[in-house]
């Protein structure tokens, strides 16, 4: 049995109640208690990797100053500046440096311990932890935004890659796997990009409400779904962020499980996935399973697939 894990980048517990999306509103569901260090905001890489070792940054070592791992050596000290922008910022900066020297930004991973190491966990894309780059395209796909990319072509590469995200967690409750992570960055893309756009944020909210009510439909008994963002985002239209900057991070994080309980702090998640999946194991498989694939090697090696 399965514990998904849908790290829902930006998903704002007043806009869940706000836009009125019971899809996001499982069996429990709260405010999650977040935190910032390089910045003033709660800031993606760090947290993410925060959720999945239950350190904090000190510790797990993704922080904003580290976040770039330059591979040329005299741009490391224009990271470490840009760390201490904000994201769009930054990818500005990054997209520069690219232009100048070819040289690509990387967030970092870290070595400690993850909840992806458990026995038959899996994870597909997870800032400072696992695969970074869907992130750094959603990053890029901002400054394309920024520069003026029409909404039909965001929306329509926003989407593609929530397609690929959602279907690959419900792909993985077909397998025995203990805990499947993914990490979302729709809404947090949306949220900069709508943030002064009621029925466009509206819009996209409602239809990632959707990818996840199929996952929701594709549980099956035992199975569980873990909802996690690491911010929210002030919006022009939502009137509790009367006076703040529209399209910044706000400070609500949200948590919603198919369990009846949810993790109250990002540095409770660890544990508290820890306990459930272990209520949760994974079910013994049929030996043949777990046999070798007897592979055609000279077929593959003729067409060059093998050395
Ligand atoms: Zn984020």
């Amino acid at each position: 049995m399965t514990v998904v894990v849908l790290a829902l980048d930006a998903l704002d517990a007043g806009l869940v109640e706000h836009f009125d999306l019971d899809a996001f509103r499982l069996a429990s569901s709260g405010d999650l208690e977040t935190f910032a260090r390089t910045q003033d905001v709660p800031y993606t890489p760090e947290v993410w990797a925060t959720v999945a070792t239950g350190l904090p940054p000190e510790e797990h070592g993704i922080t904003g100053g580290g976040t770039s791992e330059w591979d040329n050596p005299v741009l490391e000290g224009l990271s470490r500046i840009s760390g201490r922008l904000d994201e769009s910022t930054r990818g500005t900066l990054g997209k520069v440096v690219r232009s100048q020297t070819g040289e690509r930004e990387q967030i970092g991973r870290t070595d400690a311990a993850s909840i992806f190491d458990a026995e038959d966990a899996v994870v597909h894309n997870w800032p400072g932890v696992a695969d970074g780059r869907p992130l750094q395209r959603a990053w890029d796909l901002m400054n394309a935004v920024a520069e003026g990319m029409p909404r039909s072509t965001f929306e329509r590469e926003l989407f593609g890659q929530c397609a690929q995200q959602f279907s690959w967690a419900r792909e993985m409750l077909r397998h025995p796997v203990s805990i499947a992570g993914v990490h979302v960055h729709a809404l947090d893309a949306a949220g900069h990009a709508y943030a002064d756009d009621e029925d466009a944020l509206r819009r996209v909210y409602t239809r990632v409400s959707e990818f996840v009510e199929e996952v929701v439909d594709a549980l099956e008994d035992g199975d569980d779904l873990l909802l996690l963002s690491d911010h929210g985002m002030h919006t022009e239209f939502y009137p509790p962020d009367d006076g703040e900057n529209p399209a910044t991070h706000s400070w609500r994080a949200y948590a919603s499980s198919t369990t009846d309980t949810c993790p109250e702090s990002v540095f409770d998640v660890k544990a508290w996935i820890d306990a459930q999946a272990s209520t949760t194991r994974v079910e013994g498989r049929a030996d043949e399973s777990e046999e070798a694939i007897d592979v055609p090697e000279d077929h593959l090696r003729e067409l060059g697939y093998l050395d």
